[in-house]
């Protein structure tokens, strides 16, 4: 007998579809942070605590990482749930009443076919009345109108194939116990075709699991496949293919009285798709009774089809374009009303207005050895009409590595100063915040004001001596680590919030430091390239983008090399040091989790590169593990010179500036992300010499040199963002989410990257222009009410407490 869970498995997927609507945060629940108390719970039993343990590990996991492991999650429990049910298997539900006449607002129980069993099942993905299963929208739609005989298939074409199951098999590799197959054989009158899905992780090769997946697609049941046809050894197969039941021996459905393009739901535990269609198809009439409540002017302006027509076509459209149109409507309707209640919940936050005079900026200006350039000045104009609103300023600079984001900052620090407020610098490491206070004390000294460092570092006299500083406000500007959100830091009247890098800061810390003033403006720097994509749908904040390098900066050129071509790399490096150059070489290691073992392999390579391969030179050592001074030092000693190589782990990420450095060797760099591989490139090519970035990798994957080259092709943060955004996302489609909805959003089924774009843009613009028009919503009361709807679930949305 299963004992009963020690957490409350509802809570819990309600927290994960949270967090994934979120755009997976890491949301800042009342009381835990999503990751934490995931964590916490999961910990709690055996069957968990493997996939607790990942939780860990979330904040350093990437977007798509992210999402896999709430899959994951969603998935084990499920398996957890339905251990749980079979273990108390309840007494049968008594015989039906007479039945009122379906409204949206009635409960799921009102039909025919949802006993209270199945009501549970139900409830555990949201749907609890008649209008959810409205919203219940198809994760993908099979095309009859793609339907070929298996006979006629021909290579890269996109098909559907229709066909009875005559073998379905699901096992472990014999040779890969990480390796689970999925193996379907389809025929039709013409032939037959052989399919495969992979999943990857231990977790797949759970027999209950695999004879689960048995029990979803019966054999002899027809089945519709649609994919992309490929030919491989054993002949024609169907690429990333979706399969679905279409009527089962036990439960035959009509299929071809509902049109060409059938939906394919997000699987749920317990609930055969055939259910899920026929519940939805019952509750499809009453669509025509939903009301819009999206202005029909606004509608109008943005070509949007209507909120009943959109419902009918997401689940039965009569053709593509109604479903595409059907699918912008409802991408719309998620990202406006997100926006709606970011701008709503910000409206009513009361900070504070600045009225810079701009003398001090004018000061700056006539000391810089340069003058901004056009992309700098439009930001720091974007900067200047958010700070003299009362909302506060949420903004994130964009940047690539030396584009100026610093100067753009010390702007709106000056505005802020000059309007009387105080501000703060946080850097994530003490290397990054000590060089922020070299450069920027020495501009505020010539503008006559005060500035200090604060980091774990600096002496308890001084220490005491800044925190009174920043309580009576003397003190206009202070630069700092996490130091700066410890308790016993407190500000007179902190204004402005500058965070750098922030990618390496979680919410929390961000927040706490947002908490030191009331409601501050908030600037956040950063050079990692955010894809478009992500940045949009995130509801809550502005971007600005400096999309401009200062003038006279030369591409460094970058060249992937084997292992067995360090030589010439060490060729390379000698030419240039003897030339007065420097170089950098670096090894994986991110500082957050430094093994041993890695951390070993840098020491020794320091030692062999100083004794073996340049005896000549004097090469220094930077790593994590090393005290605040010695890495100081290290530091210290590269940028004067006295060593010409620095071995380093990724602690150089962020901030080292030596000018002179002209080469960078990456060793294993198949381990780095491309965003922190171009990161770290920057470090070099700061001067006006040619620079030179070498990427050394033994990996023979094709997919991790097809990564590593766009980083010889380009020098363009966005692209290489983009580009390994799109690389990542097609291993995500080699097959781990078939079950489950996890993550699984509207936005999703628009496959034009531009079209997506536009919409997530016109919604904000549409939000912005509604509340421009009525700040209550008074004047739309259909809208208000769906509007409140939102924000309730946004709101109290965050249950993790
Ligand atoms: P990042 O965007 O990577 O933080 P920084 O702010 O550190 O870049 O700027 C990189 C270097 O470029 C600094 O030495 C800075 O003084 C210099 N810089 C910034 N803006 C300009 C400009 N408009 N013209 C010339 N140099 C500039
Ligand atoms: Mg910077």
């Amino acid at each position: 007998m299963t004992k009963p869970l020690p957490f409350d498995i509802n809570r819990l997927h309600q927290a994960l579809t949270v967090e994934a609507d979120h755009g997976f945060d890491n949301l800042q629940g009342r009381q835990y942070l999503f990751a934490d108390f995931l964590q916490q719970n999961l910990a709690l039993t055996p069957q968990t605590q493997e996939i607790a343990q990942r939780y860990g590990e979330y904040q350093n996991y990437s977007p798509s990482q992210r999402r896999h492991l709430i899959a994951e999650t969603r998935r084990l429990l499920y398996d957890l749930r339905r251990q749980e049910l079979v273990a108390s298997s309840r007494p049968p539900n008594p015989g039906k009443q007479t039945r009122k006449p379906l409204s949206l607002g009635a409960d799921l129980t009102e039909l025919e076919l949802v006993n209270p069993k199945i009501a549970e099942k139900l409830a555990k993905v949201g749907l609890v009345q008649i209008q959810d299963l409205l919203h219940y929208y198809p994760r993908d739609h099979v095309d009859y109108g793609r339907q070929v005989a298996i006979a006629k298939l021909e290579p890269d074409t996109t098909v559907t194939v229709i066909g009875k199951i005559q073998k379905f098999s699901c096992f472990t590799s014999p040779k890969n116990a990480n390796l689970t197959i999925m193996e379907v054989i389809l025929s039709d009158r013409t032939g037959r075709i052989k399919l495969n899905r992979f999943w990857m992780g231990k977790r797949y090769s759970n027999r209950g699991w695999q004879e689960q997946q048995k029990r979803l697609y019966p054999l002899q049941s027809l089945a519709a496949a649609a994919g992309l046809v490929k030919r491989n050894q054993f002949g024609l197969t169907l690429e990333n293919f979706e399969v679905e039941i279409l009527s089962s021996p036990r439960d035959p459905i009509e299929s071809d009285t509902i049109g060409r393009l059938v939906p394919v739901y997000p699987i749920t535990e317990g609930i055969t798709p055939e259910l899920l269609r026929k519940l939805i198809i019952q509750t499809l009439p009453l669509a025509p009774t939903l009301p819009d409540p999206l202005p029909p002017k606004l509608r109008q302006a943005y070509n949007l089809i209507d909120l009943p027509e959109a419902i009918a076509a997401i689940h039965y459209p009569q053709n593509q374009t109604q479903l595409t149109q059907a699918i912008a409507r409802l991408t719309f309707d998620k990202f406006f009303y997100r926006r709606l209640v970011a701008l709503y919940r910000r409206q009513q936050q009361q900070g504070n207005a600045f009225v810079p005079e701009s003398k001090l900026i004018n000061q700056l200006a006539a000391i810089l050895p340069f003058q901004l350039t056009a992309a700098q000045t439009r930001v720091v104009a974007e900067i200047r009409a958010d700070l003299q609103k009362t909302s506060p300023m949420n903004r994130l600079v964009q940047g690539d590595v030396g584009s100026g984001k610093t100067i753009v900052a010390i702007y709106a620090i000056l505005a802020a100063i000059e309007s009387g407020y105080q501000t703060a610098l946080m850097a994530p490491t003490e290397v990054l915040a000590e060089q922020h206070y070299r450069k920027i004390a020495a501009w505020f000294t010539q503008l006559h004001l005060p500035v200090e460092l604060l980091t774990g570092s600096t002496k308890t006299s001084k220490r005491r001596q800044i925190l009174r500083q920043l309580e009576t406000g003397e003190l206009p500007l202070v630069i700092g680590t996490h130091a700066l959100i410890q308790t016993g830091v407190n500000f007179q009247r902190l204004g402005l919030a500058v965070i750098d890098e922030q990618h390496r800061f979680g919410r929390d810390q961000r927040s706490r430091l947002l908490q030191k003033g009331q409601d501050p403006h908030v600037l956040i720097m950063t050079a990692t390239p955010i894809p478009r994509t992500l940045y949009l749908t995130n509801s809550e904040i502005e971007v600005s983008i400096i999309d401009q390098l200062p003038p006279g900066r030369q591409p460094i050129q970058t060249t992937l090399l084997k292992p067995s071509q360090r030589k010439e790399a060490y060729e390379l490096i000698r030419r240039e040091v003897v030339q007065g150059r420097q170089a950098y070489i670096v090894f994986p290691l991110v500082e957050e989790s430094e093994k041993m073992e890695d951390l070993r392999a840098a020491i020794a390579a320091h030692g062999e590169l100083q004794t073996k391969i340049f005896p000549n030179f004097q090469i220094g050592l930077l790593h994590g593990q090393m005290t605040a001074s010695d890495k100081d030092q290290a530091i210290t000693a590269f940028r004067d010179h006295q060593t010409q190589i620095l071995v380093a782990t990724t602690v150089i990420e962020v901030g080292v500036d030596v000018p002179n450095a002209s080469v960078m060797l990456i060793e294993h760099s198949d381990r780095f992300g491309l965003a922190q591989l171009h990161q770290l490139r920057g470090r070099v090519g700061r001067g006006s010499a040619q620079s030179y970035c070498l990427l050394i990798t033994n990996s023979k994957s094709q997919t991790a040199i097809e990564r590593l080259q766009v980083l010889e092709q380009s020098q363009d943060g966005f692209f290489i963002a983009e580009r390994d955004f799109q690389i990542r996302g097609k291993g995500r489609d080699e097959g781990t989410e078939q079950s489950g909805h996890a993550g699984f959003g509207i936005e999703d089924r628009l496959s034009d990257e531009a079209i997506r774009q536009q919409i997530f843009q016109i919604s904000r613009q549409a939000a912005a222009r509604v509340l421009a028009k009525d700040a209550s919503l008074e004047s739309f009361p259909l809208l208000k009410a769906e509007f409140e709807r939102h924000y309730d679930r946004l709101q109290g949305g965050v249950i993790f407490t």
